[in-house]
């Protein structure tokens, strides 16, 4: 049910506006609001998040499911179904009315900082810093790569507010508004794919903020995040073998019906190998992706390499099917009359989001080796 209700809302809703949102670099505002509140009314927005906090309280396969569905659009235009920063689960109950609600109506948007110029894989090096004074926290610093900074109306942002402490208490999650005068958007990034998902540079100067706005505990940063982390990335892993999904359809559909020497090119080996590759892989992805999942649901801790396993290959093989795709498609998979060079694109960047590749792999070697 839930499947079909999430292929709808995108066969419908997204997928014609998929070329435009590509060319443009830009999901309309009153759309996105448009496609964001029918996302609510289906009772999709926040379906990751805990009921107790107002979310649909999905477990992991359930989100794998969605996330297969989101993952055979575009990354911009799947963001208005409302996936939403699993940290909102630590919001406390002074924090639902001005923040938590707002969002889960879709009325204001959110984006989630964590990178900056010199932290990205090793975020100890986050430098941000949050400073007591008197009542008050001072936030400076600068944070970079930040999907939907440029139009979000908070940030849930990682801070240090103990220097001298270890990892594990040295950092704090705080909630930064936007129209705050010491926000200051600096630029969006160009970049190859995701069109329409900005990808924004911000710094905050002396942005002063009161208790209210932190959130879950002081020091309390590093396991916050480690807590949420793997569920994005099993989330993810769902979307990658979407993509792929939608991809080998399409292969199949065009290897039937083009023709080359007298027969279509689906009875040329070369082509059937790289569909069966393609396949294989797409399955291997699949089944890795929904144990993970469901070691999630089953509250297992091996769930964390299980979550870089299904995250690494799954990354790796969408990217592996797209090139494939392409190549069946010849030219006219390289131009843009077809979606094919689009999800080329944005496959790239999976192995980069949510843990590289080097970093997954280091995991699982650490895994391995213990
Ligand atoms: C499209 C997109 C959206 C993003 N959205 C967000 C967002 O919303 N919020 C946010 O906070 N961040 C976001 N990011 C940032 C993303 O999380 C980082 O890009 C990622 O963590 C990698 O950091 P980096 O780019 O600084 O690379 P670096 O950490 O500098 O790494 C550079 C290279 O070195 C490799 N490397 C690093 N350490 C090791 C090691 N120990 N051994 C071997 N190799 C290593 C890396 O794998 C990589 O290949 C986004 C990035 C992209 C591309």
């Amino acid at each position: 049910m839930i499947r079909k209700t999430v292929r709808k809302f995108v066969d419908e809703n997204l997928r014609p506006l998929e070329r435009e949102v590509d060319e443009a670099d830009e999901v309309d505002p009153v759309v996105d609001k448009q496609l964001r509140k029918l996302s609510v009314e289906l009772g999709l927005y926040g379906h990751n998040l805990p009921e107790s906090v107002g979310g649909g309280g999905l477990n992991a396969l359930a989100q794998v499911v969605i996330g297969e569905e989101l993952g055979r659009t575009t990354v911009a235009l799947a963001a208005t179904l409302g996936y939403l920063p699993g940290s909102l689960k630590f919001v406390s109950p002074a924090q639902r009315e001005w923040f938590l609600e707002p969002i889960l109506r879709a009325e204001k948007l959110l984006a989630y900082a964590i990178t900056e110029p010199d932290a990205g894989s090793d975020f100890s090096r986050v430098a941000t810093r949050a400073s007591k004074v008197g009542e008050r926290w001072v936030l400076n610093g600068t944070k970079q790569f930040i999907s939907g900074a440029k139009t979000a109306d908070f940030v849930i942002l990682l801070a240090v507010t103990d220097p001298q402490a270890p990892l594990r208490s040295r950092y704090t999650l705080f909630v930064v508004e936007c129209a705050h005068p010491g926000f200051c958007y600096l630029r969006t990034l160009k970049k190859m794919g995701w069109h329409g998902s900005s990808l924004g540079v911000f710094a905050l100067q002396d942005y002063e903020v009161p208790d209210t706005h932190v959130l879950g505990e002081v020091g309390g940063g590093f396991d916050g995040i480690m807590a949420t982390i793997n569920a994005t990335r099993i989330q993810y892993s769902g979307r990658y073998i979407g993509m792929a999904s939608e991809l080998l359809e399409l292969a199949v559909a065009y290897a039937k019906q083009r023709v080359t020497f007298g027969k279509p090119i689906s009875e040329h080996q070369a082509i059937q190998f790289m569909l069966a590759d393609s396949e294989v892989e797409l399955q291997a992805a699949r089944l890795l992706t929904y144990h993970a999942a469901s070691l999630a649901d089953a509250g297992d801790s091996r769930v964390r390499v299980a979550a870089s396993r299904s995250k690494l290959y799954g990354s790796e093989m969408v990217g592996r099917v797209a090139d494939r795709v392409l190549q069946i498609f010849g030219g006219a998979g390289y131009v843009s009359d077809l979606p094919i060079e689009r999800m080329y694109r944005d496959a790239r960047a999976f192995r980069i989001g949510e843990g590289t590749s080097e970093i997954h792999r280091i995991q699982i070697a650490r895994d391995l080796l213990a």
